[in-house]
């Protein structure tokens, strides 16, 4: 065959780089928020993500969707689902670096930002194996209200140690949790649910029950076990369901089908039904939904950590591919107005992971009033706002990568396939502000800790200034309109961002962020900046390579 052309301006592969030491500001962040001793363990991780292997597992895992094994050859029902190899090796990374569950197995003050700053890292490199480690974090403080299953379970969900066999709990040297709210009727509205709950003898908490009924939406199900939602005879409570019973036999939880999803192809969700299967209450009967939105706080969490880590993936492939391409004789990232698309990006990356990092910094510290209010009105908050761009600047970034980014061999496809389903799961965008509303109004500590976060940040800069002057003065005018709930957990998390970025970053991205978002005059598509603005330095500085 003859030669037609050869291959050039095209950029290398971005892999072989450690994420945590090129991250612009993550290093300076985990700091910040009182985690400097965790530095060494997190670059040792980012070098290990950052490897071309640890890319290529995220998008195996991805082009091999798990398969659901409802029966054996011979007919008998066995509720398995086989994943591919990449995925397990992908389990292995998380569950080593204790993302499951290190705050808890081994606290100490950081704990919790640390864990996030690995995790923002991890969905860097594959979002859809964060799914069973978060819920096993997130599952701790509602097993820690039942003495006997913690006793039991909490040594091996704080293993280190990843079990992929599908064995009784007994047996296994490390265990995960999953969790199953959403029925077919309604999902965000869980009072709606109507799985039913008998007890096999006595009633009460630590006692086993019989559960039938369904879960339209119950994600990673070759978890060890579940926190699950079912109505007893006080209301909605919360029960925990080993996939297998004491006698050894297999639970009767059985997996009706996967759901065919547009994004989180490496892990599996499922259609489940319980036929009288074994669950033990926790805590009282008729209190299940604050035991079990207990948990949604940190999974909510994680939502806000992974959107970050997928946003700021997406911003270094955008600034990567740019620093490599030219078009019409200069580089792409030396031309001003795709420095202006790259940098306001980068901005709203490092403002993500910021507040994401900082409210990982309150759950660190629970018995703080002040800190606890934080993270009750903040969660909602971070996770609505940072969730909703996601998509947003996926699309953006997928574009700076012109034709190559919307091909599947690019990572592109992936990450903007990824964003939405932060926004949905645990909550979705318009629950996460009403429950905003709900906190501002229930929760003085709240609202009061979110003002002194802001006005240690007031008098450098006059735009931050009259920003958190007009909100102030609209949230103490009274309670808000549910309608304008979004518009105002938008401002909220701006001025909070906005707070972060003039207390921690560079002055040329907190000047970017201010004239930009709070200041605004544009649609809001990302590339509108002002001029005046040192675009290209933060362009630059976003590409790891
Ligand atoms: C990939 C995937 C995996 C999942 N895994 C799990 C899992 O493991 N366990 C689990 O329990 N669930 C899981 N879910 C379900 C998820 O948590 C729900 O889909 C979500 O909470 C929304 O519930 P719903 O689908 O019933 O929508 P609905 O509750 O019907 O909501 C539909 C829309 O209406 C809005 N809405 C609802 N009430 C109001 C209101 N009062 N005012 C204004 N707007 C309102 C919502 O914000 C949403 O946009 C998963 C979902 C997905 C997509």
């Amino acid at each position: 065959m003859g030669e037609t052309h050869s291959v050039t301006n095209q950029p290398p592969p971005l892999a072989d780089y450690d994420l945590f030491s090129t991250d612009p500001a993550l290093p300076g962040a985990v700091v910040a928020e009182g985690a400097d001793w965790a530095a060494g363990g997190l670059a040792a991780f980012g070098r290990e993500l950052g490897t071309a292997g640890s890319f290529a597992l995220g998008d195996l895992a991805n082009r091999n969707s798990p398969i659901l094994h409802a029966f054996d050859r011979y007919g008998h029902r066995i509720d398995e689902v086989e994943f591919h190899p990449a995925w397990h090796r992908l389990m292995t990374l998380a569950v080593g670096q204790g993302l499951h569950s290190a705050p808890w197995a081994e606290p100490k003050p950081g704990a919790h930002v640390a864990r996030a700053a690995g995790v923002y890292m991890m969905c860097q490199v594959e979002a859809g194996a964060q799914c069973p480690v978060t819920m096993t974090y997130g599952a701790v403080p509602a097993l820690k209200r039942q003495p006997q299953i913690a006793a039991e379970w909490l040594p091996r969900v704080y293993s280190r140690t990843y079990d992929q066999r599908f064995r009784p709990g007994a047996e296994k040297s490390g265990a995960l949790i999953g969790m199953g709210m959403t029925e077919k009727q309604g999902g965000s509205d869980l009072r709606a649910n109507s799985t039913r709950a008998e007890p096999v003898g006595a009633r009460g908490s630590g006692e086993p029950y019989r559960l039938t009924g369904h879960k339209w939406f119950l994600s990673a199900p070759m978890c060890d076990a579940f926190l699950v939602l079912a109505q007893a005879a006080a209301g909605p409570s919360c029960f925990f369901l080993p996939r297998w019973t004491p006698d050894g036999e297999r639970n009767a939880i059985h997996i009706q089908r996967l759901k065919d999803k547009l994004g989180n192809r490496s892990n599996a969700s499922s259609e489940v039904e319980f036929d009288g299967a074994l669950g033990w209450l926790i805590g009282d009967e008729g209190r299940g939904i604050p035991t079990i939105i207990e948990m949604a706080n940190y999974t909510r969490l994680d939502c806000a950590l992974g959107s970050s880590g997928l946003m700021r993936q997406a911003v270094a492939q955008a600034a990567h591919h740019a620093a490599h391409r030219t078009a019409f004789q200069r580089k792409l990232i030396d031309q001003p107005l795709m420095q202006n698309v790259i940098a306001d990006m980068a901005i709203e990356a490092e403002a993500a992971m910021r507040l994401s990092l900082r409210l990982a910094r309150a759950y660190d510290r629970p018995d703080d009033p002040s800190e606890a209010g934080f993270a009750r009105i903040v969660t909602p908050a971070a996770k609505y706002w940072i969730c909703k761009r996601g998509p947003m600047l996926a699309g953006e970034a997928m574009e700076v990568l012109g034709g190559n980014g919307y091909v599947e061999e690019s990572p592109m496809p992936r990450l903007y396939r990824e964003m939405p389903v932060n926004s949905i799961w645990e909550g979705s965008g318009n629950i996460m502000c009403l429950d905003v509303l709900r906190a501002a109004g229930r929760s003085p500590d709240s609202l009061d800790a979110v003002i002194t976060e802001l006005n240690v940040a007031r008098g450098v800069d006059p735009r931050f200034d009259r920003f958190c002057l007009k909100l102030t003065d609209d949230l103490a005018g009274g309670p808000p309109h549910e309608g304008d709930a979004r518009r105002i957990v938008e401002r909220l998390v701006l001025a909070l961002q906005a707070a972060l970025l003039l207390k921690h970053a560079t002055v040329t991205v907190a000047d970017a962020f201010c004239a930009s978002r709070l200041d605004r005059d544009s649609g809001g598509a990302f590339g509108t900046m002002p001029r005046g603005i040192d675009a290209g330095r933060i362009a630059r500085a976003a590409a790891p390579l």
